[in-house]
């Protein structure tokens, strides 16, 4: 079954009733014996975005030597995430359908043991959150790094590279291309009117605006 079309009602149901925590989808009751499904999913429960959805894709970036830290410090490329967060980001990818768009991550949940990695590279807040303060939303489940790529998979300009620790890089930099401008525009007013939260340095950073998560503790990879 088309994962989409089976999440669609639970997306629709959530949006109407945000009061309510377990959703139940079910097929026609000639099928009940042998195709009842039921997910409970609460809104803080982890999962991973690919089993729900096959409208994005991924280059999980710290699986992979190809960042700032030069190494791979993922064992796997899961892409985990609050289930309310991917309810969003759902809403958000059948916006950019329009266009013919996808989001492509580059970072969802990160472990708090990869945070603190992280911080002895590069210990600036402007880049990276402090795991012995806060820590960052990436280690509640509720930020993503995203860019968007058209229909042959290619990366939309935006104008620097994914963690490019400069100024070209925010969203207030104005020394970029009419493209570039759009290509941010448009995914900076989808992202928001999901309900999603720009940060100033990072024109691919998105946090989840809604629900304070604690830091989670679920491992990324199975
Ligand atoms: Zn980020």
């Amino acid at each position: 079954m088309n994962k989409l079309l089976f999440l669609l009602p639970l997306v629709i149901a959530c949006t109407q009733q945000k009061t309510e925590k377990t959703l139940v989808a079910q097929e026609q009751p000639q099928q009940e014996d042998t195709a009842k499904v039921e997910i409970q999913y609460h809104d803080t429960t982890m999962v991973k975005l690919s089993d729900l959805s096959d409208l994005f894709v991924y280059d999980m970036k710290y699986a992979t030597d190809d960042n700032f830290l030069k190494k791979t410090v993922y064992e796997c490329t899961n892409c985990l995430v609050r289930y309310q967060v991917a309810k969003a980001l759902i809403v958000a990818a059948m916006e950019f359908q329009q266009y013919g768009y996808k989001i492509k991550f580059f970072d969802c949940t990160r472990p708090v043991e990869v945070q603190k990695q992280m911080w002895e590279i590069m210990p600036d807040a402007r880049y990276v959150a402090n795991p012995y303060k806060s820590g960052s939303i990436h280690n509640r489940g509720a930020a993503v790094d995203i860019t968007l790529v058209d229909e042959s998979g290619e990366e939309l300009d935006m104008g620097t590279a994914f963690d490019h620790f400069g100024e070209e890089a925010h969203h207030a930099y104005t020394d970029i291309s009419d493209e570039v401008k759009t290509n941010r525009l448009l995914l900076k007013k989808t992202m928001e009117s999901a309900g999603f939260l720009p940060i100033k340095t990072e024109w691919w950073h998105y946090n989840f605006g809604v629900e304070k998560f604690n830091i989670t503790k679920v491992p990324l990879c199975d």
